[in-house]
């Protein structure tokens, strides 16, 4: 039998250097290592609220972090090793909760800052979690799905020390599906003896999964932006919206923006981007990207370079597909009047200082595309209860909760004249804090 080294092997661990124009004095220092930006994000929120050093530290430092490196057997008989992670960030305010994400980028350090953006994003919007998020560093598209199956369950069984459904519970992130959360949900009650559905959020209906989880980051998304354009005096009908990204988040979203009239204008995935000034056909190019893996085959529009797409004069630009895509390097260029973050992390601080000083409307990511989340924590009560709603009855429950935290953080961004980001943070880094403070540092 061949032992072949894990897929990081020769990859090289240094983080692509971000291209970097002039920045301006005084403003935060860019870097393409997401930690550093969520540290930075911290920091400034630390500083407004005057936080306690020592309180500010505890915030900085994941709980718990866990690395575990696993054989899978690979289909051709060979065995490989692959790495993974499972971080838990804070659990001040409850479990820690969030995603997996399976791709061949991830990292310690990324994983880190998931994690402590899920820690405020679930604050922002008040449900009772902490944040964490796990990773492992494959590319799911090179594996076969049996190759697959074995991977996530070995992965399960190796962060099943520290996952459940009282203490960690893991949900779908880049790269993983309803499908693999049937498979870590099989594995966890295999062991437990019993069907714990309650472990893992974003299963299939059939098996514990909500109504409604699967479109609920993209439609949160569309909510937020509803609440957004109606400040600018805007409408959805004829709307012009421009999406990065068409997974599970982009594409759903760029569905209910067309659903709603708005006029989507450019998508990209992965591969490309495709831009039509008359509004794009949605559902004919979903079609096209489920049949051909990519929607750069569909003949609805014009070849776009999907960073070329950020700089589209649109109404709404909705950045969802990986971090560090707004930069210091093209804020500048960005044409938008209204950024909703679709993405975990998709604008570096020094961006985040450009955009705002040139007027542009940014919802941040701990807000926008928290509808995912919300539908989360639903699933887990109805799993705990065994009892299980309606998809209009969930759809309704978490556009209420998107509207109210989306009111709240408008209201403290005039309240303390900071931008929607900085009072995001201000809102969910206190909540955070006032957690500890309250429940006082053990022994
Ligand atoms: N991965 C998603 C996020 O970044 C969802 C997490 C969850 O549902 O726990 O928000």
């Amino acid at each position: 039998m061949s032992v072949s080294f894990p897929l990081s092997r020769g990859r090289s661990t240094e983080r692509p250097k971000l291209p970097v124009a002039s920045i301006p004095e005084g403003m935060p220092r860019e870097s393409s290592n997401p930690y550093h930006n969520a540290l930075q994000q911290l920091e400034i929120a630390a500083r407004h609220l005057e936080l306690d050093p020592g309180l500010h530290e505890v915030l900085k430092s994941p709980e718990r972090e866990l690395t575990v490196r696993f054989p899978v057997k690979m289909d051709d008989g060979t065995t490989r090793i692959f790495t993974g992670y499972r971080v838990q960030h804070n659990i001040a305010r409850g479990p820690s909760k969030g995603g997996l994400r399976f791709s061949p980028q991830t990292d310690i350090d990324e994983v880190r800052a998931l994690s402590m953006w899920m820690t405020w994003k679930c604050a922002i919007v008040n449900i009772p979690f902490g944040g964490a998020k796990g990773g492992v560093v494959c590319d799911p598209k090179a594996l076969s799905l049996a190759e697959l199956e074995r991977l996530t369950r070995r992965y399960t069984s190796e962060i099943s020390i520290v996952i459940g459904p009282n203490t960690d519970i893991p949900a779908p992130d880049m790269g993983t599906n309803a499908q693999t959360m049937a498979w870590v949900m099989d594995t966890y009650s295999m062991t437990a003896g019993h069907t714990v559905p309650a472990v893992v959020t974003g299963k299939p209906v059939a098996i514990g999964g909500s109504e409604g989880r699967s479109d609920a980051t993209g439609r949160g998304i569309v909510c937020i932006a509803g609440e957004a354009i109606a400040e600018f005096g805007m409408k959805m009908e004829g709307l012009r919206v421009a999406v990065q990204g068409f997974g599970n988040v982009g594409g759903v979203a760029a569905r209910i923006f067309h659903e709603k009239g708005a006029k989507v204008v450019a998508v990209s995935d992965a591969i490309g981007g495709l831009y039509n000034e008359e509004g794009l056909d949605i559902p004919a190019l979903q079609e096209c990207a489920n049949r051909d893996g990519s929607l750069t085959k569909h003949t609805g529009g014009v070849p776009i370079d999907p960073r070329k797409l950020l700089e589209l004069e649109v109404d709404v630009l909705v950045p969802a597909a990986i971090e560090n895509q707004i930069t210091a390097e093209n804020a500048d260029r960005i044409q938008a009047k209204i950024v909703i973050e679709g993405a975990n992390g998709p604008t570096t601080p020094t961006a985040d200082s450009i955009l705002k000083q040139r007027g542009i409307f940014l919802v941040p990511d701990v807000l926008a595309n928290a509808g995912g989340v919300v539908v989360s924590y639903f699933e887990w009560v109805q799993d705990l209860q065994f009892f299980f709603w309606q998809e209009n009855e969930v759809n309704s429950r978490m556009e209420a909760i998107m509207r109210k935290s989306y009111a709240d953080v408008r209201q403290m961004s005039r309240n303390a004249g900071v931008d929607m980001r900085l009072a995001a943070y201000l809102i969910g880094v206190k909540r955070v804090a006032d957690a500890t403070t309250i429940r006082g540092i053990y022994p």
